[in-house]
């Protein structure tokens, strides 16, 4: 191989040098599919040595030409072997989808077509139509609903408050001047997900707008709480403007009542947002489909096609029910409904409208991809056999008695902690949180930690579709076995005593 895998005047291979760009091209593929099809055999998660952590933070600026090889040799080493492990099976840890083989092959595409999605004439802009209306419908919503695909649900989450606000009475005026002296407020279960208080925050309004509202011992927002909250709120002069619900949340898999909740903003003319970042995709099984139904009535519904739909990152999803209010909040001029009647710049609304991306990459091609590809039957089985190894996992936690389930378990996530008896809460809590350091360090299971009611637990969140019984047996297993070799180190003295007594 030469020193440079393109001549200089072109950033195109030229002539012969697409044969060998195409060889490449091919190893590299065939370097994937071998490492995707061997993911087992690997360790879930292995930190990023020394050495290769230095390797870039020292590395220089290239400047002269380098090869495609030597590049793929690079990656191969220093990223490959160190990425965050959410493909393995045995990732259990906070919220993340495994990716597919097919989502890979549609990123690809989606490359080598370097299509620009903020607006203007093409196919790709239809594709991505396409899916919006999909998932508008998948989700119960009109099919003329207004939507587009961002980076995740914290972008769309705060997508959709901007357009809640502005949605308001004088809400398009409010873009020209401000928020002036009004104290738009919303609700939100104190289960609620960070990003929710962060977009409150993006938006102007402030973090304190975000009222916590309290949950039940099942933890779904407790109704009736909400209700008095924005009682008091109207009494001292506030202006309630929005609700938020959970459908999956994000400590517990809880789902707010939201048939309750959307009747709450229908008596109280809130807009009623539900957040489904994960959960929502559950509506494709028929056996959670009852409980997310009122995901219909929301008027913006925010959810990640990049959790449990497994397409690659990023892929999350804003819904509007109504159009018009969605551009009204986004659109800088009437313009948007009158690009020109034909040629490239044709084919209004465009999506920059919608949103503050102009440039936006072809997001839709993996969506499509990975709908077509497996079909939403076949999503809809796989939310139920994650559920199905959740259900596994929580009956294993029972029957072991050093173990304790610390939540109800409605989807797909499992909370509970190793009991350390004749200790405090705080060495409780500790105990948790290195032991799962602990389990992540081994390379055989990542589960995270999360708070509930205070305390620290283990929380197994099963997203991925590779995750099996065995591998949540696996974690068990492994939680039992690092538990004990750590409480023989914490109570040294005892064992040994209990030891030469046996
Ligand atoms: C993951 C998650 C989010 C944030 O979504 P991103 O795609 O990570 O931006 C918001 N809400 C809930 C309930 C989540 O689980």
């Amino acid at each position: 191989m030469t020193s440079r895998d393109f001549s200089s005047d072109s950033l195109d291979p030229s002539g012969e040098e697409w044969e060998q760009f195409r060889a490449s091209g091919h190893r590299m593929l065939d370097a994937m599919i071998d490492n995707l099809s061997t993911l087992r055999e690997r360790p879930v998660w292995q930190p990023v040595p020394e050495q290769i952590r230095e390797s870039f933070r020292e590395a220089p600026i290239p400047e002269e030409s380098g090869t495609l090889t030597e590049f793929f040799t690079r990656f191969e080493q220093a990223v490959l072997p160190y990425s965050t492990g959410n493909r393995h099976p045995g990732f259990m840890g906070w919220v993340h989808g495994g990716g597919t083989p097919a989502g890979m092959l549609a990123e690809m595409l989606a490359a080598g077509l370097n299509a620009n999605l903020g607006g203007r004439d093409h196919a790709p802009v239809e594709v991505e139509r396409m899916v919006i209306r999909w998932a508008a419908t998948m989700m119960g919503l009109p099919e003329t609903a207004s939507g587009l695909l961002v980076t995740g649900s914290s972008m769309a989450n705060f997508i959709a408050v901007i357009v809640a606000s502005r949605a308001q009475p004088a809400g398009t005026e409010m873009r020209k001047t401000g928020l002036q002296a009004r104290k738009l407020v919303g609700y939100a279960a104190r289960t609620v997900h960070g990003c929710v208080s962060r977009a409150f925050d993006l938006a102007g309004l402030g973090t304190d707008a975000l009222r916590l509202v309290p949950v039940d011992t099942s933890f779904r927002m407790d109704v009736s709480a909400l209700r008095q909250m924005i009682a008091e709120d109207r009494k001292a002069g506030a202006e309630p403007f929005l609700v938020v619900g959970t459908a999956g949340t994000v400590d517990t898999g809880a789902i707010d009542p939201l048939e309750d909740i959307a009747a709450i903003a229908g008596t109280e003319k809130l807009w009623f947002h539900v957040d489904g970042a994960f959960g929502a995709l559950a509506t494709l099984s028929e056996r959670f489909h009852p409980a997310l139904e009122a995901i219909g009535k929301a008027d913006s519904l925010a959810f990640d096609f990049h959790k449990w739909a497994q397409v690659p990152y990023d892929a999350g999803c804003v819904i509007v029910r109504d159009p018009v209010r969605h551009a009204a909040a986004f659109a800088q001029t009437l313009s948007y409904l009158s690009r020109e009647d034909r040629g490239l710049a044709a084919g209004a609304p465009w999506f920059c409208d919608l949103g503050p991306d102009l440039s936006r990459g072809f997001r839709a091609l993996k969506v499509w991809a990975t709908l077509s590809i497996y079909g939403t039957r076949r999503l809809g089985r796989m939310v139920d056999q994650c559920c199905d190894v959740a259900q596994h996992l929580a009956a294993r936690v029972e029957r072991e008695p050093t173990l304790e389930l610390m939540a109800p378990v409605t989807l797909n996530i499992v909370c509970f902690r190793v009991r350390v008896p004749g200790t405090d809460e705080a060495t409780q809590d500790t105990f948790n949180a290195e032991l799962v350091k602990d389990l992540q360090e081994s390379g055989i299971t990542a589960p995270s930690t999360t708070r509930i009611s205070g305390q620290l637990v283990i929380r197994a969140a099963i997203v991925n579709h590779r995750t099996t019984c065995a591998d949540a047996d696996r974690m068990v297993d492994a939680v039992l076995n690092l538990a004990m070799r750590r409480d023989l180190q914490r109570m040294p003295e005892d064992r040994s005593r209990g030891n030469s007594a046996g």
